[in-house]
């Protein structure tokens, strides 16, 4: 068995797209529906084992309002993951996970994995029929173009989550 960490995760993306939500469903497996906006910054430590490797990660979760976007640049200095999350259902909130990726690679380059993740994909997974905006393949050919990994999920019915996770433990091995 390999250790590896303390590995930075940070999550990224508009405001209600989903990012608190794909936190606690990794961490404790549930779903919460009660709205809770993000106060601040702070992060959760979680270790995850893949394959032969165990992961120590801890996972800051932010709010994507303008008003912390002064806070972004030292939020994601040391950062090893970028997670930028967009909803389906929302085309704007796919339009500025671009935005999202230009400020990781402004501020670190090549040195972070980044995955582009489509949460909500409400078609099929969920049950709720014409309410996506985004396709797969859209998603799919924008994280190729920014050498992204990307995954959809769905917080609310634990769809992905845990392959998201298993996606980025995987390119973290390939950097050790
Ligand atoms: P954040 O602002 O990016 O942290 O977003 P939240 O995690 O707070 O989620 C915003 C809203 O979207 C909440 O009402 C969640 O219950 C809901 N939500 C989050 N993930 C999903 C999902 O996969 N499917 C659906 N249908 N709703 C979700
Ligand atoms: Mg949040």
């Amino acid at each position: 068995m390999t250790h590896l960490g303390n590995y930075k995760l940070v999550f990224l993306g508009d405001q209600a797209v989903g990012k608190t939500s794909i936190i606690t469903c990794f961490m404790y497996g549930n779903f919460d529906t009660n709205y809770q906006a993000t106060i601040g910054i702070d992060f959760l430590s979680k270790t995850m084992r893949h394959e032969d490797t165990t992961f120590r990660l801890q996972l800051w979760d932010t709010a994507g309002q303008e008003r912390f976007k002064s806070l972004i640049p030292s939020y994601i200095r040391d950062s090893s993951v970028a997670v930028i999350v967009y909803d389906v259902a929302n085309k704007q909130s796919f339009i500025n996970a671009s935005k999202w990726i230009e400020d990781v690679r402004a501020e670190r380059g090549n040195q972070v994995i980044i995955a582009l993740v489509g949460n909500k994909p409400i078609l099929f997974i969920e049950g709720k029929q014409n309410s996506k905006q985004v396709s797969i393949e859209e998603g799919d050919n924008k994280a190729r173009e920014l050498g992204a990994l990307f995954i959809e999920t769905s917080a609310k019915a634990g769809f992905n989550i845990k392959p998201l996770f298993c996606k980025i433990a995987s390119a973290l091995q390939g950097t050790e």
